[in-house]
């Protein structure tokens, strides 16, 4: 049990114990005529397992489009700053769910206690989201970056403190797997009580950044560290949602949601599993249920995985044959696989 204090992020809880949310970050601009596209993939990252979504705002223009977004989303939304406190006063005009500042860029004191000021009246969470390449002046030639890591969340923390406000969440990540564990390890032993986003940063293309966050955000789970996560890809939202997840399910939280298995596809498959694999994918974890579903090749491994799964598919020759918990209930030509897969799933 985290023994961090709970903080509130809109709708979700951060810390005191609570479930760790999963959380993704929007990779383009923010249009203001998109409003309800975006709206939209919003509800479906959130089906997906997303918790919290944050955004860039590299303007006021871009807080007020923030800000009419967040009155519209099912997701609690945070408006990341750099650089320019005013923006960050502009997204407090609205339903904002967290600023995340960045003490290494943000300037003067005051302007940190202006921004601390105005979220505290209005019932917002800051992150003190510190980040190995844009380090305090100070402390980017220390020898030791775990270190500095540390020390550039404390003292911004500890200024925070001072001005009473407590609404704090940190997050302290490098792109180095063992100085992400380190710092946050050295973070927590000495603050248990601060809620930590725990993360890699720049963790590099799909599969690259899923075994490096994977190892890293492990080691910190297993041993009680982290009250939340993002996995960093240079890949899509979605995918750093479903990683998430992952990680979280298999570092002591408990799975809930589907369960994907499916073959690695050799010679023998007479059913593609990989594109079968791709295109069913966010349907299978928007299904909000804790059901596994089997995608198999062929009948040497295929009927034997859909038998311990709620819905299985799988090659068998030229047909395709599908599985519910064991028993075959369709034999189908693959060309309607598709059609007769969805036809199945809905009737979980
Ligand atoms: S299930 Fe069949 S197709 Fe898939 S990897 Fe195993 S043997 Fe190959």
């Amino acid at each position: 049990m985290s023994s961090t204090r709970a903080v509130r992020v809109g709708g979700v809880i951060v810390g005191g114990g609570y479930p760790a949310p999963v959380q993704t970050m929007w990779k383009e601009p923010l249009r203001a005529d998109a409003l309800d596209a975006a709206e939209a993939r919003i509800r479906k990252l959130g089906d997906l397992g997303c918790g919290i979504l944050r955004f860039a705002v590299p303007t006021e223009a871009d807080a007020e489009t923030l800000g009419a977004l967040a009155a519209r989303s099912v997701l609690p939304l945070v408006a990341d700053i750099h650089f320019d406190w005013r923006i960050a006063l502009r997204c407090l005009d609205f339903p904002i769910a967290k600023i995340r500042v960045n003490p290494g860029n943000l300037g003067a004191a005051w302007k940190l206690e202006e921004v601390a000021s105005k979220a505290a009246a209005a019932g917002v969470p800051i992150r003190v989201g510190v980040n190995s390449g844009s380090l305090p002046a100070d402390l980017k030639d220390h020898p030791e970056r775990a270190s500095a890591l540390v020390l550039a969340a404390e003292r911004e923390v500890a200024a925070l403190d001072a001005l009473g406000f407590r609404d704090v969440i940190v997050s302290m990540k490098a792109s180095n797997v063992p100085e992400t564990v380190s710092c946050n390890e050295r973070f927590a032993a000495r603050h248990p009580d601060v809620p930590l986003h725990i993360g890699v940063t720049e963790a590099g293309p799909l599969v690259q950044g899923c075994v490096r966050s994977a190892v890293a955000l492990h080691a910190l789970l297993s041993k009680g560290i982290g009250d939340t996560l993002r996995v960093s890809l240079s890949a899509d939202m979605e995918s750093e949602v479903l990683a998430g997840r992952e990680i979280l399910a298999l570092s002591g939280g408990k799975r809930s949601g589907p369960e994907l298995v499916s073959c690695p596809r050799c010679g023998r498959a007479g059913f593609d599993t990989h594109a079968f694999a791709e295109r069913w994918r966010d349907r299978i974890y928007s299904l909000g249920k804790d059901v596994t579903v089997a995608i198999m090749g062929c009948v040497v491994n295929g009927p034997g995985e859909a038998r311990h799964a709620d819905i299985g598919i799988t090659g068998a020759g030229d047909k395709v044959l599908v599985f519910r918990r064991g028993e075959i209930v369709r034999t189908i030509a693959s060309e309607e696989a598709d059609t007769v897969f969805e036809e199945e799933l809905s009737k979980l």
